[in-house]
């Protein structure tokens, strides 16, 4: 066997009603349009795209949909030579509409700060926007029916079989994304036993980042502590021995897994603190 051969095995392919692909047409590169953005805190915003041959599944079929990423390119000129180049990102993907889930929340009595109406339902990213960064002042420019490049869904995600046994989740800003499905799934069963236990550690550097806040605790009130826990950290640099505490006392209850996601500095930073804590390296997944 060729090694090109062994490699192209060894890639993960595409789940399979992940997308609903109409035409069979090819995931690596696919047009999608912007259908509606809407801003969610300071310089986060959620971006909704359609496509005509594709339509996200409506809800995720097995847990290891779960975490997994789109890739997006666009067409840079080069104000040096004058030439095109690709430059690719790359993007969560959630399954939850956040806005029918706002509705569930408030009509169970919980106040949320801010309830709109989802009328598109697509494919969305939740961004954060950074001064001079090339693929989110693009994303966050795009207008009403823009395209964008899209391959995926790609990574191995959360790589879960199953949402059984106790987990942590650690996420630094945007990198909340990939477990919102979960706390979601939490939600959804408040009132049906299931074995799955979470705790989520999340961090942003200033208040105004936050997002979904108002969900996570709704979720967290719904059920009994030993099921979920949310613990919110905001300004990294002064609430680092913060962080680290909170590790090392969870790391110890030995989890089946630790999901972590944020900026590279902040992963590496959390899985060490999660090894010293006795965590085993195999359990700890940097997504
Ligand atoms: C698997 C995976 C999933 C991801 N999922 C998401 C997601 O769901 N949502 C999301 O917003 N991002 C996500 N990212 C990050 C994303 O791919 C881009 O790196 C990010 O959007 C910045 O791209 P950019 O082209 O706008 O910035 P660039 O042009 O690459 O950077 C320009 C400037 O922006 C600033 N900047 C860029 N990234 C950061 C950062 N992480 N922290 C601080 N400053 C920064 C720096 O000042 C940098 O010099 C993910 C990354 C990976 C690898």
């Amino acid at each position: 066997m060729k090694i090109v051969d062994y490699l192209s095995i060894n890639t993960i392919s595409y789940p399979e009603n992940f997308l609903i692909n109409k035409n069979n047409s090819d995931q690596n590169n696919m047009i999608w349009r912007m259908a509606k953005k809407r801003k969610i805190s300071h310089r986060t915003y959620i971006i909704t795209f359609k496509s005509k041959e594709f339509e996200l599944n409506p809800v995720w079929e097995k847990a290891e949909w779960l975490g997994k990423h789109f890739k997006a390119s666009i067409m840079v000129k080069s104000s040096l030579t004058n030439k095109y180049t690709t430059i690719s990102r790359y993007y969560s993907c959630i399954f939850v509409d956040l806005d029918s889930w706002k509705q569930e929340v408030s009509d169970e009595g919980s106040e949320i700060t801010e309830l709109t109406r989802n009328d598109v339902k697509g494919l969305s990213f939740i961004i954060k926007v950074y001064k001079g960064g090339i693929m989110t002042e693009y994303l966050k420019s795009l207008a009403k029916n823009e395209k964008i490049a899209l391959k995926g869904p790609l990574g191995p995600g959360l790589s879960v079989d199953n949402l059984s046994g106790e987990f942590i989740a650690v996420a630094g800003g945007t990198g909340l994304v990939p477990f919102l499905d979960l706390v979601h799934y939490i939600w959804v069963n408040r009132n049906n036993p299931h074995e799955f236990k979470l705790t989520l550690i999340v961090s942003f550097r200033r208040k105004k980042d936050v997002f979904a806040y108002d969900l996570i605790s709704a979720t967290e009130r719904a059920v009994n502590s030993n099921i979920f826990k949310f613990v919110l950290i905001v300004s990294s640099k002064k609430q680092k021995p913060c962080l680290r505490e909170l590790l090392i006392e969870n790391g110890k209850q030995k989890p089946k897994k630790a999901w972590v996601c944020g900026p590279s500095g902040f992963n590496s930073f959390v899985a060490e603190v999660l090894m010293q804590s006795g965590l085993e390296r195999q359990n700890i997944i940097i997504m």
